[in-house]
């Protein structure tokens, strides 16, 4: 039986038990900083399990970050999760507990901005140096390759421009050269895609899109496989990542629909894509179920759908153009954090400064998030911004 079939049931049953829910539908929300102990023999044993769902401090979290991670964990198909206040501190976080001077990793090109910022800015004051490899390089990684390479870091699709990687064939090199796998799965959300299934060491999301699904709240997690687990886990504690307990019961609710949620999301934005790529002004789509988009083929060999979220590319454009086109959209918002209800837009005259090893040949590049309003008024809402891009041109 394919996990697909169960996926429903699983997001409305996981971290449901009894001693997170007290008998109700939902986790209590447990606000706690201190953990108190009636018996000497209690903290000790509360000290002794304290790394697993086992209350003793605040920062290791209360029975609703256990719910939680617990339903993260199998969502992602690990052997356990770390809850971080965003997307990008899980992101810093997992590779700063792997990491130490003089280590090298490979990170690639197409990599979301603030994490290329991170590589660049932070890991390079500590003497940590990294290379950006081509999204589509494939088993070729091994030329990247140094005898201090410790982490390969993955992103697929990557950022903006939406390619898709060959992770196994990657996985497989790395893990000839004991180089340890992180993935950026937040496309992918565990229910599309589940990079431990293929191999990969830490899949790594922002809860804050598809998770948390309503745009209201920043969190982070990370699943590692049984090898990584308890050396993330206590680094992360050392290194004081937490999130509160009204913020993970929010990422629990938003859950529980994902699945229905990214359906319509599936099926608007596929149909908004078809519409795309007949327009005049297009020049192709950048959508993974697309054949346009470069690693189509991996996406169909290794994912179970898409979502919300794709780009398109323009034949010919200019700044003006542009920015006479998201002005005048009134169902897309201009924003950056996709993964809610709401439909967004965001658009890139070039990639300068997105990628540092691969170029870019082609025209701009215009992202969509698909939201879940009507698909004929967002449409007609590009139809119409589309005919004042051509008048700016
Ligand atoms: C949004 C995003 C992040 C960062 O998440 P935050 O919660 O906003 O910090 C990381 N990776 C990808 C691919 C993202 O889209």
């Amino acid at each position: 039986m394919s996990k697909k079939n169960h996926q429903n049931t699983q997001l409305v049953s996981s971290g449901r038990k009894k001693a997170y829910t007290h008998g109700v539908v939902n986790p209590v929300v447990q606000r706690a900083s201190t953990i108190v102990f009636d018996t000497v023999a209690d903290l000790k044993q509360a000290a002794k399990t304290r790394g697993d769902k086992t209350l003793f401090y605040g920062r290791r979290g209360t029975t609703t970050h256990f719910a939680l991670q617990e339903a993260i964990t199998e969502l992602e198909n690990g052997a356990g999760c770390a809850l971080y206040p965003c997307g990008a501190a899980a992101i810093s976080q997992a590779l700063l507990a792997f990491l130490k001077t003089g280590d090298h990793i490979l990170m690639v090109d197409n990599v979301y901005e603030p994490t290329r910022d991170f590589c660049d800015k932070i890991l390079a004051g500590l003497g940590i140096t990294t290379t950006y490899y081509p999204p589509t390089i494939g088993s070729q990684i091994k030329q990247y390759i140094k005898p201090n390479t410790k982490v390969l870091f993955l992103e697929s699709p990557g950022s903006i421009t939406m390619e898709i990687q060959d992770v196994p064939a990657m996985v497989k090199v790395a893990n000839k050269h004991n180089i340890m796998t992180m993935l950026d799965n937040t496309y992918g959300n565990g229910l599309h895609y589940r990079p431990l299934e293929h191999g990969v060491d830490i899949s790594i999301q922002a809860a804050t899109k598809y998770i948390v699904g309503h745009s209201d709240v920043m969190m982070g997690v990370a699943v590692a496989n049984e090898k990584y687990w308890p050396q993330l886990r206590e680094q992360s504690y050392l290194l004081g990542q937490c999130t509160s307990a009204d913020d993970a019961y929010l990422a629990l609710r938003g859950l529980r629909t994902m699945a229905v949620r990214l359906n319509q999301h599936e099926k608007a934005a596929i149909e908004v894509a078809k519409w795309l790529e007949k327009h005049e002004l297009v020049d192709h789509i950048r959508h993974p179920a697309f054949e346009s988009c470069p690693g189509h083929a991996f996406f169909k060999r290794d994912f179970d759908g898409s979502n919300g979220l794709f780009s398109f590319v323009m034949k010919t454009g200019s700044q003006k153009a542009i920015d006479a086109f998201l002005d005048s959209l009134t169902h897309f918002k201009m924003g950056f954090s996709w993964g809610g209800f709401e439909s967004l837009v965001t658009a890139n005259l070039t990639m300068k400064g997105l990628r540092s090893n691969t170029g870019w040949e082609h025209g701009p590049v215009i992202r969509l998030h698909i939201g879940l309003e009507d698909i004929d008024d967002l449409i007609a809402d590009l139809a119409q911004a589309l005919n004042i891009y051509q008048k700016n041109l």
